[in-house]
């Protein structure tokens, strides 16, 4: 019996991950389907429960429920745990586990970002979601002295702050209101900044102007594609990086999670070039910008339910 992986989300309509994950259970010959599960907060609860049968090896969860899906399982791995997002699902018999794989992803995006070199373990975060709670904790864990989260919605990077409070406790790690001259006045003593707002996913935006961008910053995006922020970056003389890596990693990390095998990295590299050269440009299962309506359709996988 075909067994069925879903990735949930709201809205999903094109998915990278869908393209590079049935690409890997094609090349181990396993029988399984990826699918999209567009699902609502209010249908969420409903989405979860199907999971628990036999015919599913687990699912994918993105924006924006990555946080709001913990409660529905019946335990988390470490990194589940510490970060409060799930971005993985594993089903033990009728049990749901929660994992967090974008963890192990941020951190290759990191290292190869950073590489080897000595620099102020200083960083500013964009965004305090789902996402982002992956950045934060692999910022703390990879011995960042300061970062400084800044949200639209204060409140929410200060309950990403107070989250992380124990873990936190040796450096310095504070939200701030998204004001541009804050933004600015720390961006200025930083090394490190990630965006991890969904601003650019869809439109040819950045979070932050141009012109507060210093030279030498390294700039990751976690959106794969080449955001205005990220060009922005590159013509002020920082070394950028997208969320290819990341997507890629996570995805390797999940795949070993269902299937118990060694992810084809290769394999599923090659799937998500091929996706992007079809024009699919979200990073997860978000909406890709809207195609005319002659294209190809852009995603190899079934549609989703
Ligand atoms: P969430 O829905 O959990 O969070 C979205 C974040 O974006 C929040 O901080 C939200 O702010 C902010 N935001 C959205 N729209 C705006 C806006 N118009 N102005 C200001 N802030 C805005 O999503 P995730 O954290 O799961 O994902 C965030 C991004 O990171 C997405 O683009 C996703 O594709 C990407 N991502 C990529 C990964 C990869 O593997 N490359 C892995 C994980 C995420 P507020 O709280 O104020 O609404």
């Amino acid at each position: 019996m075909t067994k069925r992986v879903v990735l949930i989300g709201h809205p999903v309509a094109h998915s990278l991950s869908g393209a590079m994950q049935q690409a890997a259970f094609g090349h181990l010959g396993i029988d399984a389907r990826y699918e999209l599960w567009d699902r609502s907060p209010a249908e969420l609860a409903e989405a979860i429960a199907e999971l628990r049968t036999e015919d599913f090896l687990g699912a994918n969860i993105t924006i924006p429920h990555k946080e709001r899906v913990v409660p529905h399982t019946d335990r988390q791995s470490d990194d589940a745990h510490v970060t409060g997002a799930v971005n993985t699902l594993t089903r033990e018999g009728k049990k749901l586990v929660g994992h967090n794989t974008d963890v192990p992803g941020f951190k290759v995006a990191l290292d190869k970002l950073v590489g080897k070199q000595k620099m102020p373990r200083h960083a500013v975060v964009l965004g305090a979601g789902g996402g982002s709670r992956a950045v934060v904790y692999g910022l703390i864990r990879e011995g960042f002295q300061r970062v400084v989260v800044f949200n639209r919605h204060l409140h929410r990077a200060e309950s990403l702050v107070k989250h992380f409070a124990r873990s936190s406790s040796h450096m310095d790690l504070r939200a701030m209101p998204w004001h541009e001259s804050i933004i600015e006045a720390e961006l200025s003593k930083a090394k490190v900044l990630v965006n991890a707002t969904s601003i650019g996913l869809n439109e040819d935006e950045a979070p932050i102007p141009a012109e507060i961008l210093t030279p030498g910053l390294l700039v990751l995006d976690l959106i794969y594609s080449p955001t205005r922020l990220l060009r922005d970056a590159q013509a002020a003389g920082c070394a950028t990086s997208d969320g290819e890596l990341m997507l890629l990693h996570q995805g390797a990390a999940s795949f070993t999670l269902w299937t118990g095998q060694p992810a084809p990295i290769d394999v599923m590299h090659a799937a998500l070039i091929e996706a992007r050269a079809h024009g699919i440009t979200s990073a997860e299962g978000e909406p890709a910008s809207p195609e005319p309506a002659s294209a190809e359709p852009a995603s190899p996988e079934p549609a989703g339910a």
